[in-house]
């Protein structure tokens, strides 16, 4: 491993003196956990990594109002997970954390990493998707919020400029909606997904009132599935609608084949889990 400065920023303004624009060599650093993997295995040779675990403000810390969640972009994904009030209002997210990586990696990967590593078989990034979240991002100008989506540009590529930093999540507090996520792994449970898939709805009874399902892993980017969810949008659960929305998602989702499964297969794979994430929700 060849060296490289390791500089510990105190507030936004000395982190952007750190930070350039134009150099791919220097970068944010969260937990780490990525970037070190990507160092040792020489893929990334970094001359200054700017770590943000000083700066405290938005950037850590997670907090509620009747409108909104916020996560700073420090927390560590172990803060998620042991927090009552994410079990209580944003299941979805504890309830990833069980087959999320590893106690260690937990302890230490950070929100922000996360979403600036852009790695497609990531499973927070499709879980902010189908919630709904911005994402606030600083730079020396000021600040954008975007939807999480906009985030993402291609295979481990984000639209993030080399001097911008995430700064935090926002997560609208929906009232009546409920959230899955299913990772869809086919060897052991905490391996990289073949496919995984979100999917909030808002349900009477058997009837859809509104829903969003996004597929991350399988593409090169997390994204909607906007032809399944009009089949579903405003319909009466029975299985020929199921049938035709696993159809419309086999569709539109163009899978790549790889050491995971073959495109027919992944296909198959989310015909099978889209219909049994709906009837669980349903079911709920
Ligand atoms: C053994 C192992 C198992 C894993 N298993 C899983 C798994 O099952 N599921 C899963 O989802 N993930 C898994 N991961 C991946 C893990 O989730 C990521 O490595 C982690 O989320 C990255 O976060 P970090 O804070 O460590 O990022 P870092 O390594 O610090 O950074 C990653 C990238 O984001 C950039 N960055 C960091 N912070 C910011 C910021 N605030 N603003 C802008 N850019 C930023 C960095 O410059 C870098 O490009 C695993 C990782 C390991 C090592």
């Amino acid at each position: 491993m060849t060296s490289f400065d390791l500089v510990e920023p105190r507030s936004l303004e000395e982190a952007f003196r750190y930070l350039d624009p134009s150099d791919p060599a220097i970068r944010p650093f969260g937990g780490g956990t990525a970037l070190m993997l990507m160092i040792k295995a020489q893929m990334y040779k970094p001359q200054r990594l700017v770590s943000l675990g000083r700066l405290g403000g938005r950037f850590s810390g997670i907090s509620f109002d009747a409108n909104a969640c916020r996560i700073g972009a420090m927390t560590r994904f172990a803060t998620l997970e042991h927090s009552p009030e994410i079990a209580a209002r944003l299941p979805v997210i504890t309830e990833a954390m069980k087959t999320l990586a590893n106690v260690r990696v937990r302890n230490v990967a950070t929100v922000g990493g996360n979403l600036g590593h852009a790695d497609p078989h990531l499973d927070l990034p499709p879980i902010w998707l189908v919630l709904d979240a911005k994402v606030t991002v600083v730079n020396r100008g000021g600040e954008r919020v975007l939807p999480v989506a906009d985030i993402f540009s291609g295979y481990y590529e984000t639209t993030l400029g080399n001097d911008e930093l995430i700064a935090e999540v926002e997560v609208p507090v929906r009232q009546g909606w409920r959230s899955k996520y299913v990772k869809v792994t086919t060897r052991a449970t905490h391996d990289w997904p073949a496919l995984g898939l979100a999917i909030s709805v808002q349900i009477d009874g058997h009837l859809i009132k509104d829903l969003r399902i996004v597929l991350s892993a399988a593409v090169d980017f997390p994204r909607r599935l906007l032809g399944a969810e009009a089949v579903l949008r405003g319909a009466a659960i029975d299985e020929p609608l199921l049938q035709r929305a696993g159809e419309a998602a086999a569709e539109e989702a163009d899978m790549e084949s790889d050491s995971r499964g073959t495109g027919d297969y992944k296909r198959h794979l989310l015909r099978a889990h889209l219909r049994r994430a709906v009837l669980a929700l349903a079911a709920e």
